[in-house]
């Protein structure tokens, strides 16, 4: 049992701002829900622990935006998952266009056989224009802003407590959207939550400037089976150890590690080059699955090519080419708090599947439909699917495969 210390706290809190839809964390998909809302007439204000947008995709430098085409020639995410990717290049700064896509008018036959529609950005011109996005639509945006705790009253969150600079006070909300990308709201507010079987292992994405040229070094490149990465180099684990990634101590020991390893493998690869430094290391952890909601529906990686009636938008996977995965707007919420939903990396999917889902167009294309759905109602137990599948093609969205 931990000691515990009486600091006789008042129990009452200052309201220091009232909104429609709170949106918890500035990641794509929180970029995604709070320009959904806003663009609905929601009054919004997007809280962001940090001081720039875009979470794993600027700040942990995971600078690839994952194709919105099943690699077989069709697009199937639209809607902000195609607005935000094509922002994220705006200025032209990176490589890997996809000139079949962007370009030029191909055919399906010439898509399918090329390059997949997939992007790499440049991560800070992406978080200012992201910014520069939600204000024009009228988002308030706090950053270094954390949400510390809610406040429930009959299944429903009426207040957020927020810490900054300037204390401990309150937000009352009309609707919350989780896009912490932890379930952090969730498993405050009581929601069903889950925590990866296996844990994260440890990456230390960084980018070097080498003789002229900017690298993007992957380095604990990505999660993948056993067998596979007996006999390859790109796939070796840094460390044996994995993270939950929702212990603070052991959030600081990944990043150290993190650190550790960015020196290691920069000095291994470019020491004596004449021209050659690190440019950015993460500023947050490269964790990619923490915890999760449980919510009314837990999406499956078999659930391939399935026809949903509740789909708010569809997604392929990032691996292969050929799937496609209709997203059920029951994934999105659960029914122990009926005005929280969630989008991102910790909507309500199998293990399996969390590693399509957490990919930055599908975490675009829950974020919209998130957004959309809270500017519309307080209680997604009730909320009219079909009305808010109609303002989502309003926007753009394809919801079936058969639409594509
Ligand atoms: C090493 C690695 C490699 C990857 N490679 C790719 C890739 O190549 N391409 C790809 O598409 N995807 C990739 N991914 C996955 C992808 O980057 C993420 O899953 C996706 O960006 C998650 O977006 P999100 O908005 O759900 O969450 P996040 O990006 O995690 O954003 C959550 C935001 O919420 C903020 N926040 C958290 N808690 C609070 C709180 N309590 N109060 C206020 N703010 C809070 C955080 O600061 C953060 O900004 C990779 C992930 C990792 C870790």
């Amino acid at each position: 049992m931990g000691r515990i210390a009486n600091f006789e706290e008042k129990n009452i809190i200052n309201v220091a701002y009232e909104c429609d839809v709170l949106v918890v964390g500035g990641g794509v998909a929180g970029i995604a829900a709070s320009l959904a809302a806003a663009r609905s007439g929601a009054k919004v204000i997007l809280l962001e622990k940090g001081y720039m947008l875009g979470g794993l995709a600027t700040a942990g430098l995971v600078t690839i935006y994952l194709p919105i085409c099943d690699g077989m020639g069709r697009q199937v995410s639209f809607g902000l998952a195609e607005e935000l990717l094509k922002l994220s290049i705006k200025h032209g700064v990176e490589s890997r266009y996809p000139d079949e896509w962007l370009d030029r008018n191909d055919s399906i036959e010439v898509r399918a056989k090329g390059k997949r529609f997939q992007v790499q950005f440049n991560a800070q011109l992406f978080a200012i224009d992201a910014e520069k996005v939600l204000l024009d639509a009228g988002v308030k945006i706090l950053y270094g802003t954390l949400a510390a705790n809610v406040k429930m009253e009959e299944g429903k969150i009426t207040y957020v407590v927020i810490e900054n600079k300037s204390g401990r006070r309150a937000v009352e909300v009309r609707s919350v959207v989780d896009t912490t990308g932890d379930a952090d709201i969730c498993h405050l507010a009581g929601a069903k939550c889950t925590t990866h079987f296996n844990g994260n292992i440890l990456a230390a994405w960084y980018y070097a400037f080498v003789e002229g040229k900017y690298i993007l070094n992957m380095v604990g490149f990505s999660d993948v089976p056993e067998e596979q990465r007996k006999n390859d180099v790109k796939h070796k684990y840094l460390l044996e150890r994995k993270f939950g990634g929702i212990d603070g101590e052991e959030i600081s020991e990944f990043m150290q590690f993190s650190h550790e390893y960015t020196l290691k493998d920069f000095l291994s690869k470019y020491e004596g080059k004449n021209v050659a430094f690190p440019v950015t290391i993460a500023t947050i952890p490269q964790l990619r699955m923490t915890r999760k909601l449980v919510g009314e529906y837990v999406l499956d990686e078999f659930e391939v090519h399935k026809h949903f009636e509740s789909s708010i938008g569809m997604i392929s996977d990032w691996r292969k080419r050929g799937p496609v995965f209709e997203i059920p707007f029951e994934t999105l919420y659960g029914k122990e708090v009926k005005n929280l939903i969630t989008a991102g990396r910790c909507i309500s999917v199998t293990d399996n599947m969390w590693d399509i889902t957490r990919a930055i167009p599908d975490c675009a294309v829950t974020g919209e439909a998130a957004g959309v759905a809270a500017a519309m109602s307080d209680d997604f137990t009730t909320l009219d699917i079909k009305k808010l599948q109609m303002e989502l093609v309003r926007r753009g969205v394809k919801l079936h495969e058969s639409d594509i």
